[in-house]
């Protein structure tokens, strides 16, 4: 325990008592705002806190650019992983007022925007201010301030404003970050590339313990995440990790998630494990609530009600690009053909055995998303079109012993109708450049997405791009690599290398450099380009650049 107001001093306190006219001159602002008003300012004032260890220590983010604004998240963790589920961070009491500073520069000496938001109790201690009213298309700078403790400054973006021109973008997107499998050194190469944002695809941490594999460090708890507090660790646990956390200051984000943010294979309310959906929902509204605590998602969009959480959302940079961020995980149907023991496991599925994996009412994005995603990608006059999701969505078929093809029922072939849909969807309505990226599978793929994969002359309607895992372990190569005669619309595959991927966009081509790290066990591994690929404005499919 190292927080306290004061007005509840504890004897611990090592921190400096400033009084209240010292805590008003140190700070400037402190927990003050100079737009407040005076009752906000006043209950600042008597929560005032004085720390004994950093409030700040889960660092910055911001999110969700929009032309006016974008969202900023922190959250108060002065014992970031507190074994007390009852002392969240190491937090006690109620909201606690946290002011914030919006500049025009690095150095935050032009401050445009000075603000008080509530830490939330009921949410961790997590702030999440939704900005408005600021100019577009530009960087802003922040920071948050709270009694006598100062965030680090972190970078934050308005979108362009809607139709403006925009000459250039580049972003990164990244999935599968295994804390024990390695470091996280791909996290730190791509803030050095200094993109205008990162895209988070999923497994964005891991909620089990490794008790297979080589491991080169531990969660901290050593027990599998389940409950709002060691979910809470677990991202805690990530959020400490100096490239992650760098990253996050350096680079806006936009977020979904895939399965390891609540367990592994769920689909909807269906787990591997656990037979009763109910119990399971419950494990889920604690898995979603403690990634809300710590994505800088909008608060208006994606609060939690109990285990329904919206993720999935769109985001507009001028003419030049539109992302669909898609949630691939909680309106799915249940996975095709039970595989015991593992019951809902995602598994390598028969074709002649399984003929509800192939079912038209099957959707892997649930309804009301698919026409939400539909309806958009129509209406988008963005140049590109991403749309940035969990799994792979090429079909991979594999020959199975008994010599039929298998599909993997996790990813989109456990769902061909809802892809089917979705890419004739595309095709009908012209949707420009329309490119897919997704994680999940720690292997990177180029692949031309055809309506009909078996038909190797149906028209090549989208693009896709699959990002190796920053330091999850990979499949095994040879498996894939024998399918891949099988599967001609992959255009690249592999699965030996953890890294990324980085995007440049610009009127004539979307660049995609597949980036490799040396080694995930070396905390200082070094980056290099495995391979380059492009897609040509107006003509869908990979081409090597
Ligand atoms: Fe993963
Ligand atoms: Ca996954």
């Amino acid at each position: 325990m190292s927080f306290g107001t004061s007005s509840r001093r504890s004897a611990n306190f090592i921190g400096l008592n400033l009084d209240r006219r010292q805590l008003i001159g140190g700070l400037g602002v402190g927990c003050l705002s100079l737009v407040a008003g005076p009752a906000v300012i006043g209950r600042a004032l008597a929560q005032a806190p004085r720390w004994t260890a950093d409030p700040f220590s889960l660092g910055v983010a911001s999110g969700g650019p929009r032309p006016d604004g974008f969202v900023l998240w922190t959250r108060l963790a002065p014992d970031p992983l507190s074994a007390n589920p009852a002392n969240p961070g190491g937090m006690t009491g109620g909201d606690v007022p946290v002011a914030y500073e919006i500049a025009g520069d690095e150095a935050m000496r032009d401050v445009v925007r000075r603000g008080v938001a509530d830490a939330e109790a009921a949410y961790g201690w997590s702030v999440h201010v939704d900005v408005a009213g600021l100019l577009p298309g530009r960087p802003y700078w922040y920071r948050f301030l709270c009694g006598d403790a100062v965030s680090r400054v972190g970078r934050a973006m308005t979108a362009p404003a809607a139709g403006a021109p925009v000459e250039r973008m580049r972003f990164g997107f990244v999935s599968c970050a295994n804390y024990e499998h390695g470091y996280f050194s791909a996290y730190r190469h791509l803030a050095d590339e200094n993109p205008d944002m990162v895209l988070f695809l999923g497994d964005y941490f891991y909620e089990y313990v490794e008790e297979i594999r080589p491991t080169v460090r531990r969660h901290s708890d050593g027990i599998e995440a389940a409950t709002l507090p060691t979910y809470r660790n677990r991202y805690a646990q990530y959020r400490l990790d100096a490239d992650l956390q760098r990253l996050h200051a350096q680079t806006p984000a936009l977020v979904t998630w895939d399965d390891h943010e609540v367990a592994n294979d769920y689909a909807d309310r269906w787990s591997q494990f656990n037979d009763d959906p109910d119990l399971f929902l419950r494990r889920r509204a604690a898995a979603y609530q403690a990634f809300y605590e710590h994505m800088p998602v909008r608060p208006i969009l994606s609060r939690p009600d109990g285990p329904v959480m919206r993720v999935y959302d769109r985001f507009a940079f001028g003419d030049l690009l539109e992302i669909s961020m898609v949630d691939g995980r909680q309106y799915r149907s249940r996975p095709a053909c039970y595989a015991a023991p593992d019951r809902l496991r995602g598994h390598l599925e028969s074709d002649a055995a399984c003929a509800e994996r192939r079912e038209a009412g099957r959707s892997m994005l649930g309804l009301a998303q698919e026409n939400w995603l539909g309806l958009g990608l129509a209406r988008s006059k963005a140049k590109w079109n991403v749309i940035a999701q969990d799994v792979l969505m090429a079909q991979l078929r594999q020959t199975m012993p008994n010599g039929d093809f298998g599909f993997w029922t996790d990813d989109w072939d456990g769902f061909p109708a809802s892809r089917r849909r979705l890419l004739q969807r595309i095709a009908q309505t012209r949707v420009p450049n329309p490119v897919v990226i997704g994680g999940d599978i720690h292997a990177f793929f180029a692949n031309d997405l055809r309506v009909d994969f078996d038909d190797p002359k149906s028209p090549v309607v989208a693009t896709e791009f699959v990002g190796t895992s920053i330091s999850s372990a990979g499949p095994p190569y040879d498996v894939f690599a024998a399918a891949l005669p099988d599967n001609p619309h992959v255009r690249f595959f592999e699965s030996r290398k953890r890294g990324y991927v980085s995007v440049d966009v610009d009127a004539k081509q979307m660049t995609t450099r597949l980036r490799a790290i040396s080694d995930a066990a070396d905390p200082k591994a070094s980056v290099s380009t495995l391979k380059t690929f492009a897609v040509e404005n107006g003509r869908a499919g990979v081409v090597e650049a």
